[in-house]
């Protein structure tokens, strides 16, 4: 009989829930002889994804859904058997909060890359000559910067200050809770850079590439658009739940911390916070950068250039109201807050709108960001305050004064991992170092090559390629 290949996957985030599933997957439809084990510090498995429910309320405590034009997540979602219970977002306004003021997004907005000149004209959120030095953008020439540049420069550079941080910024940190003037521009938006070297000109360069600004607002049907993103109706928990119990029973071990990664004459030892060991022919690492630093602390050099990689820590604050506390509908989806504005939130989502099938008749949820950047500190405080200081903010735009029916604050200490100028060039060294020093180890997720939900599961899936072959089960 063939000896089973053994392959351990540290982290039971999404990105190694995928991996593991894809590797089954691949092994019962080839009968391979392959053995896969799934190691999770925690007492579950999926990270950052993890749903509360409560009197009918479906709340997310981490990401609340994933791009639908990124096929993986939706894929997967299928694959577990969640087809049916997949939903776009209800699509409707969304705006930035400047100095005290709901501004709407201007239509046609990339990214807050202005593709339709009148919304840009009238907006309220630039004064006259902000927009006159963001119309600078059809003369300035491409940069001549080869490398990597700071999203910062880029957009300054093209659109002027006043557009990046009444606009861009906001929008930008929703995503990476990040500083826009230290996060790489090639890790996060590289099609920008192209656009402008292929254009010259960034407006009209998105303009022609992005297809939804090609369409007149008419052609878009506005109203009834169609969402851009999906979420499962019954909370992105029951998704990892769904992958779990796809795999090999036993295969999943929980509570339990790999603390050191070896090299063997033959394959690699892994040391676990049980005492116990493992051996593995190949391993995918799934856990955080900083995780992965400590587990390879014999070949500390290979890990090194990620020792200072920055991850700000976010809490998210669920509010649940009676429907009546709400004086004034305001036709939309929430907002973003812009940095130069006086506030602690830095987005507030209204959910019960974007998501319907979250909130019971009757009732609304508003869920809100706190942390970024420099403004850490608030993510360290008693759930108490964290929920007075997200009230008083909401009094102020919304002019909500009663206390929720009930409020969950999440925190996510150093959760979000920031890319920062020249991190592209240091994830091919990891792991161009990786394979000729530790052949047969890979890195995936969050860390390393894009922080969405499909992202993590698209380097799941490629590292399964990877593994595969390695092992050269292939075929
Ligand atoms: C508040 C918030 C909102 C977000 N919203 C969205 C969104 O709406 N859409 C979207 O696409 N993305 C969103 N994201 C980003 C997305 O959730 C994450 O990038 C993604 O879930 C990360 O998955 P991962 O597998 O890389 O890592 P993780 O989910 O962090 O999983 C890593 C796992 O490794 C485990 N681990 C760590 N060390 C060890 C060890 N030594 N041994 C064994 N196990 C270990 C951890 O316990 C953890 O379970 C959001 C993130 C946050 C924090």
């Amino acid at each position: 009989m063939t000896e089973k290949k053994k392959v351990v996957i540290v982290g039971g985030g999404i990105t190694g829930l995928a991996a593991a599933y894809y590797l089954r997957k691949h092994a019962r439809e080839n009968q391979l002889p392959l053995d896969v084990k799934l190691v999770e510090s925690s007492h579950r498995v999926g990270g950052k994804m993890q749903t509360y429910v409560k009197d009918g309320f479906v709340i997310e405590r981490g990401p609340d859904s994933f791009l639908e034009r990124k096929e993986s997540a939706g894929r997967l979602a299928r694959e577990v058997g969640l087809g049916d219970k997949l939903v776009n977002n209800s699509t409707g306004k969304s705006y930035v909060l400047v100095k005290d003021k709901l501004h709407p997004m201007p239509g046609g907005a990339v990214m807050g890359i202005p593709t339709q000149i009148a919304p840009f004209v009238t907006t309220g959120l630039f004064s006259w000559p902000g927009k006159f030095r963001a119309a600078g953008d059809f003369f300035i020439p491409p940069s001549k910067v080869k490398g990597d540049q700071s999203l910062g420069e880029f957009f300054r550079r093209r659109l002027g200050d006043e557009v990046v941080e009444n606009l861009i910024e906001p929008l930008l940190s929703g995503i990476y809770a990040g500083n826009i003037d230290n996060m790489s521009l090639l890790s996060t938006f590289p099609q920008f850079y192209q656009v402008e070297q292929k254009y010259g000109s960034l407006i009209l360069g998105t303009k022609k590439t992005t297809p939804s600004a090609k369409k007149k607002p008419a052609e878009t049907g506005q109203a009834k658009k169609k969402g851009m993103f999906l979420t499962v109706t019954t909370g992105l928990q029951s998704f990892v739940d769904a992958i779990e119990s796809k795999l090999e029973p036993g295969s999943v071990i929980k509570g339990i911390r790999v603390d050191k990664v070896s090299k063997q004459e033959n394959g690699y030892r892994l040391r676990l916070s049980s005492g116990e060991s493992l051996d593995a022919d190949s391993i995918l690492i799934a856990a955080p950068h900083e995780a992965a630093l400590h587990m390879f602390s014999d070949h500390e050099h290979i890990f090194d250039p990620f020792r200072d990689m920055p991850s700000t820590s976010v809490a998210t604050v669920a509010m649940a109201f009676p429907e009546s506390v709400i004086k004034e509908d305001i036709d939309g989806t929430g907002f973003v807050v812009s940095r130069n504005s006086d506030y602690t939130i830095t987005a507030c989502t209204w959910t019960h709108k974007k998501w319907p099938h979250t909130t019971p008749e009757g009732k609304v949820l508003l869920r809100l960001y706190v942390g970024r950047p420099g403004d850490e500190a608030i993510v360290e405080l008693s759930d108490d305050e964290i929920i007075k200081i997200a009230l008083e903010d909401l009094n102020k735009t919304m002019d909500i004064q009663a206390q929720p029916d009930f409020a969950v604050v999440s925190r996510w200490k150093e959760a979000m991992p920031q890319y920062t100028v020249g991190h592209k060039e240091r994830v091919t060294k990891l792991k161009n170092d990786l394979a000729s020093e530790l052949p047969g180890v890979y890195v995936g997720g969050s860390s390393y090559e894009g922080v969405g939900l499909p992202d993590c599961i698209d380097q799941g899936e490629a590292a399964v390629e990877k593994i595969l072959s390695y092992l050269k089960l292939r075929g």
